[in-house]
């Protein structure tokens, strides 16, 4: 038996053959959330555009704040003042532009004023409460770059400078097949023995469609070699990437592997992953092709391992790596393990830092493991962890 391949052996490979993606489009920025920008955008302005005032207050020239001021103008935001007089302040708000002849700005509540003559309690110095032009963005510069994944706050930033569009990366497809005889759709009826609603097709929805990508759904796959084979034809046809779950072990009823072999090639199988063992990747003809396991954490586990980083890299993102946080096992794993274990955990915030608490049931077909976890704790392989020992987490947020 060929050895467990390493997560890491195992992403450095997927990530190697993934291509980068070719077709772009202009989309407008108010419904950009997700895509991936095609480009770089240079900002054409200085963000903010002119030295304003960060408070509401008095605009003052800093070596006049000794004495009483008359009260020489008054500049609302949005509104451009004039040459401040020497010796006068002017009343300012937030966000308006500082009047050429002051530089420096104090609260209102150092301030008071009376009969128009404005007397200031604390010392000045200059470039007191401006917010300098520039000091966000600076005209030329690179605002957002290639392979961003738009957030929210990245549409703000791209409003900020003036955009209105952006061209960005085609949406991948995403093929997903369900294989497995004992499937039957939630609203299709009541259970037979034997049966099982197919809850992967949903996972697999929501995981993909969370990434920004198309979800391209299809029939539950009967386990049977010519229909496998006619059905992963037909996804490989409509889609960019064809992900099935299930079928993808060792016994007589798994058809997936043997019919990819078929049909394209299978450049893995088998990983050194606890849960989610059976992982398979290849293509069928030239579609890449991810085969997850069928237990629902499983399908899970190795989706945002080893899918989603492989996915997000052929929609041309470049951080694709979740990010591993510190955190304080509050579990104990006795026996030192061959495959790097993925368990399920809940933090809680302590006075010593992150507690990670494991689920209690670890059963790779327990799927309210991963609902009601909130991070994944990283156990290398050949550790073991007693209560108290540092482990790294991945929160599950960070995995869409
Ligand atoms: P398999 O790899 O096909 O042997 O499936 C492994 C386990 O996962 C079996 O217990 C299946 O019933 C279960 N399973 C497979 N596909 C699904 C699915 N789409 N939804 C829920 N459970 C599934
Ligand atoms: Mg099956």
């Amino acid at each position: 038996m060929s050895p467990l391949l390493p997560v890491a052996d195992a992403l450095q490979r997927v990530l190697g053959s993934a291509r980068p993606p070719g077709e772009t489009r202009q989309r407008p920025l108010i419904d950009a959330l997700g895509a991936v920008l095609a480009k770089d955008v240079n900002s054409p302005i200085d963000v903010p555009g002119d030295d304003n005032s960060a408070m509401d207050g008095y605009a003052l020239n800093a070596e006049d704040a000794g004495k009483p001021l008359p009260v020489s103008q008054r500049i609302p935001a949005g509104s451009v003042g004039t040459l401040l007089e020497p010796g006068t302040a002017a009343r300012i708000f937030t966000g308006a532009a500082v009047p050429p002849g002051a530089d420096a700005v104090v609260m209102q509540e150092n301030c008071k004023e009376h009969n128009g003559v404005v007397t200031i309690s604390t010392p000045v110095k200059a470039g007191a409460n401006i917010r300098p032009s520039g000091q966000d963005i600076t005209r030329g510069a690179v605002a957002l770059t290639r392979g961003r994944r738009l957030r929210p706050q990245d549409l703000g930033l791209l409003a900020s400078i003036g955009c209105d569009a952006v061209e960005v990366f085609r949406p991948l497809r995403v093929a997903v097949l369900s294989t497995g005889d004992e499937l039957i759709e939630p609203g299709a009826g009541a259970l037979e023995p034997g049966q099982l609603y197919n809850s992967n097709r949903y996972t697999l929805a929501g995981l993909i469609r969370g990434l920004g990508m198309e979800f391209v759904d299809a029939p539950v796959v009967p386990d049977d070699p010519q229909l496998t084979g006619l059905a992963l034809q037909s996804a490989a046809a409509a889609a960019d990437v064809v992900i099935t779950s299930g079928g993808v072990s060792v016994g007589e009823e798994d058809h997936v592997k043997s019919q990819v072999e078929k049909l394209g090639q299978l450049d893995l199988w088998k990983l050194a992953i606890k849960p989610g063992k059976p992982l398979a990747f290849g293509s069928i003809g030239q579609t890449p092709f991810i085969g997850l396991p069928g237990n629902p954490t499983s399908v899970f586990v190795t989706f945002s391992l080893i899918a989603r980083p492989f996915l997000l890299t052929l929609q041309g993102v470049d951080d694709v790596v979740p990010l591993a946080i510190p955190a304080i096992a509050d579990f104990t794993v006795a026996k030192p393990g061959i495959r790097q274990e993925y368990l399920r955990v809940s933090l809680e915030p302590t006075e010593r830092g992150l507690m990670a608490r494991s689920f209690a049931n670890q059963s790779s077909g327990v799927l309210s493991s991963v609902s009601y976890s909130n991070a994944l704790a990283v156990i290398a392989p050949g550790t073991s962890v007693a209560p108290g020992d540092g482990v790294e987490v991945l929160l599950l947020d960070l995995l869409s």
